[in-house]
């Protein structure tokens, strides 16, 4: 059965657009015919659409290149400050928003405290913060991003299970898109810091990464092939409640023993306090252990290495070679890391663990913020940002 050709030119004209803009968005500035080049398009039809994108502010002349011969071209980029994006980072105890450029550089940022509003509360207090974001913004908003603790389907924006905001089922996505009448994403908050690090990762991106967010709790991000993996009931990189110890602590989810009760950042400073007599945070615990004292290195050197563990498995199941740590607890400084890395290597397949890098990412603040926001930008751009 044949499409309606008016469809079909419709949907070549978006493929086009979105193909030139990527081009752009990645390589600029560049010339029409670089872009004709890199795109195969022709020159007539790039031209078409660069005329378009110029005409929406989207895309920009910024003067001559250099010659190769013939007259010098005119280059061209994405002005990235034509659309603005707002990504959302619903915590545990503030929710915070910041308005973010098409390069991901905040602009604005507003944090109210959660303060214990769940359910409908605190789906009015995610309005108030949408308000204030967007009040007085001069350029038109692309969409709005959203990372949120929990069990999320990206694809229809629906939060599966968030315990602590007591959402089970709410289809956040939708409601906030009817409210502001633009395109919303929801990811979990490990699923928008792989997006971040993946997304604004410039040169050195790479098509396959697992970020790995540890805070009170643990979860993976998974990019694979340039895209988020969100599995069969999409929640793909939820190790943290995979029973890592019988005779363990008990977790919030009601088991014994999850890799969070070991591994984060709640059942890193309970053991801490346990040890010690006294409420002992995660600075404190870093200091101990840098000082030697028995204790803080025995858990430092445990939890580094349960979350080892875990990822010497991911290694096993996916291969992938480029790790990234983040969150509060990656604030164990370089023991902890150090015990993660052993750990990992130790326990998985030799030549595939030989090529693994594990790093601390880039400052924890605004991390699922600008990544909320990424998922948006790739999404309404066409950036597939594959290399
Ligand atoms: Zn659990």
């Amino acid at each position: 059965m044949a499409l309606p050709t008016k469809a079909t030119h419709q949907q070549t004209r978006v493929h086009n657009e979105r193909l030139v803009v990527r081009t752009v968005y990645d390589l600029g500035p560049i010339s029409r015919a670089d872009v004709a080049r890199q795109t195969g398009l022709t020159r007539t039809t790039v031209s078409d659409v660069v005329g378009g994108l110029i005409d929406e502010g989207v895309v920009r002349e910024i003067g001559r290149g250099p010659s190769s011969g013939g007259k010098a071209p005119i280059l061209l980029e994405v002005d990235q400050e034509s659309r603005l994006v707002v990504g959302l980072d619903l915590g545990e105890e503030h929710f915070a928003g910041s308005v973010v450029n098409l390069r991901g550089e905040l602009r604005r940022t507003v944090e109210l405290p959660v303060a214990g509003r769940d359910g409908d509360d605190a789906v009015a207090l995610v309005f108030d913060l949408l308000d204030r974001l967007l009040a007085g913004t001069s350029a038109p908003l692309l969409g709005i991003g959203i990372g949120t603790p929990g069990l999320v389907d990206t694809r229809s924006g629906t939060i599966r299970r968030a315990v602590n905001l007591d959402w089970r089922d709410l289809p956040l996505g939708a409601i906030v898109a009817d409210r502001y009448g633009v395109p919303v994403n929801v990811a979990n908050d490990s699923q928008a810091a792989a997006l971040a690090e993946y997304t604004y990762a410039g040169e050195g991106r790479v098509p396959n990464l697992i970020a790995i967010r540890v805070g009170r709790g643990v979860g993976a991000g998974l990019i694979l092939r340039g895209a988020l993996f969100q599995g069969d009931g999409s929640g793909a990189g939820e190790i943290g409640h995979t029973v890592v110890d019988d005779d363990g602590l008990l977790c919030r989810c009601g088991r014994i023993g999850c890799l969070e009760t070991v591994a984060g950042g709640r059942g890193i400073e309970e053991r801490a306090a346990a040890a010690t007599g006294r409420p002992t945070d995660l600075e404190a615990i870093r200091a101990a252990a840098g000082a030697g004292e028995a204790w803080a290195t025995a858990i430092v050197d445990g939890a580094g290495a349960a979350l080892g563990r875990a990822i010497a498995a991911l290694i096993g199941a996916l291969d992938v070679q480029r790790i990234v740590l983040i969150g509060p607890v990656t604030d164990l400084g370089d023991r902890w890391l150090a015990a993660v890395r052993r750990e990992a290597r130790d326990r998985a397949l030799a030549p595939l663990a030989d090529d693994v890098e594990i790093s601390i990412g880039r400052p924890t603040t605004n991390v699922v913020v600008r990544g909320a926001s990424a998922l948006l930008v790739a999404r309404e751009l066409g950036l597939s940002l594959a290399r």
